[in-house]
């Protein structure tokens, strides 16, 4: 069993306080010692790394990811990837999230009905490196709705982003196919979204009916109802019929902040606001200027967002960072961006925006008690970080600043030694 000692680091343990200085020793896959200050840690057969006075801190969680989105800007772009090389394109971008710090990601839709399942599956047989990961379906929409990318004279399903239900019975139907796959959460389009004309933001789609046929089953099988929520009534919605995770969450109104709240033990909101950014002021390359941005809506509700996530803060909500990067306005692994806005747009306190990443980060992979903190015992996913993330939070997205990344106290970024690094830094590995 590897062990591992951190030394002169300045632990930022994930719970959103200030980092101390110390040591961490790293035994198997778990902490197995934190010393705060001087205290020593006993270091016979400990692979000893000297940090210097750089940062340690829990790996991130991200929770709204899309592995197979393939940096493309539309959803066909992204939809007509052959499947051979979809897979590929997957397991390269599971592996670069891993190195960019992000040991935890929440699968939040994939393109195609198995993407996620085997990717998912892939990294725990060790195939592949990547982070933990939960597995979620393709979108599950309805004919007209965002994710049905069918045309008039192509109705086939497969030109279709998302899977196209009508009524109870179909919705089951698509439920039951990816539960049988293996998935781990079911992903519902309840809202309309400004990309797609004729089903703007705050337009609402599918029936309770369906949405209950689809929670039953989800129920049932012991998984996780996820949902593509942007309207106050589909927020609504998704919280009457018990489902988990809530994406986007841009427009509300009191009743939906009231629900919010009272729930806010059993759900996450993962608004991914940088895309709604994008949208406005870099989008211009792929043919969105402002002016059509503006026109598109997303003016209109990133005020909204802002205002209702800025609301759920407030309120103790759980909000966590991350979502739909993987767009070419979006592009994979900048995903840290989500921590600077929540800090600059929400109100968040650098030490709140830590704490999303980490804390709640275990959370919302259902590991609440061995995941997302340094803590005894909890699993040795960690960030060795040049400089402080409380003061530029920015740095988290930097590769050069990100000094090593483990994961199950396993090096996937070894950190430099001093044979790479030269003098300046005194990284050292006992024989
Ligand atoms: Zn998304």
């Amino acid at each position: 069993m590897g062990t591992t000692l951190f030394n002169n680091v300045r632990i930022l343990d994930g719970s959103g306080g200030n980092p101390v200085p110390g040591s961490v020793l790293v035994e198997g896959k778990r902490i197995k010692s934190v010393g705060r200050g001087n205290a020593a840690i006993s270091t016979a057969g400990a692979t000893v790394i000297d940090g210097a006075g750089a940062t340690l801190m829990p790996g991130m969680c991200e929770a709204h990811t899309h592995f197979s989105w393939n940096d493309a800007a539309t959803l066909a772009g992204i939809q007509t990837m052959p499947l051979e090389e979809h897979v590929l394109w997957c397991a390269k971008v599971a592996k670069r999230y891993l190195e960019a710090g992000f040991t935890s990601c929440v699968g939040a839709a994939c393109a195609k009905p198995r993407l996620d399942v085997v990717i998912r599956n892939a990294i725990e047989a060790g195939q592949i490196p990547g982070p933990r990961y939960l597995a979620a379906s393709q979108e599950i929409t309805v004919l007209g709705a965002l994710g049905d990318e069918t045309l008039p004279h192509l109705p086939f399903p497969e030109f279709s982003f998302g899977v196209n239900v009508s009524g109870a019975e179909e919705m089951r139907k698509a439920v039951r196919m990816f539960l049988k796959y293996g998935v781990d959460s079911i992903k519902l389009n309840l809202s309309g979204d400004n990309f797609v004309p004729g089903a703007p933001a705050d337009t609402n789609w599918m029936t309770d009916a369906e949405v209950a046929a689809a929670m039953e089953e989800v129920r049932m099988r012991g998984k996780r109802g996820t949902a593509h929520a942007r309207s106050a009534a589909s927020v609504k919605q998704a919280l009457r019929h018990g489902i988990q995770v809530i994406y986007h969450a841009s427009f509300t109104d009191e009743e939906t902040l009231d629900m919010l709240e009272a729930q806010r033990d059993r759900i996450f909101v993962a608004p991914g606001i940088a895309i709604l950014y994008a949208m406005l002021h870099e989008a211009e390359a792929y043919g969105i200027t402002h002016e059509k941005a503006v026109q598109m809506g997303y003016d209109v509700e990133w005020d909204a967002a802002i205002e209702s996530l800025r609301a759920m803060h407030k309120r103790g909500v759980r909000i966590l960072f991350g979502g739909d990067y993987g767009f070419a306005m979006t592009p994979h692994c900048q995903n840290a961006r989500d921590l600077e806005f929540f800090i600059k747009y929400l109100g968040f306190t650098p030490g709140e925006a830590i704490r999303c990443a980490t804390l709640y980060g275990g959370q919302i992979m259902m590991k609440g008690h061995e995941l997302g903190q340094i803590k005894e015992g909890y699993l040795a996913d960690l960030l060795l970080v040049d400089g402080d993330p409380m003061a530029n939070i920015a740095i988290l997205r930097d590769p050069k600043r990100l000094l090593a990344v483990m994961k199950d106290g396993v090096f996937a970024k070894a950190p430099p030694t001093r044979d790479t690094f030269g003098a300046e830094r005194a990284w050292s590995r006992a024989a």
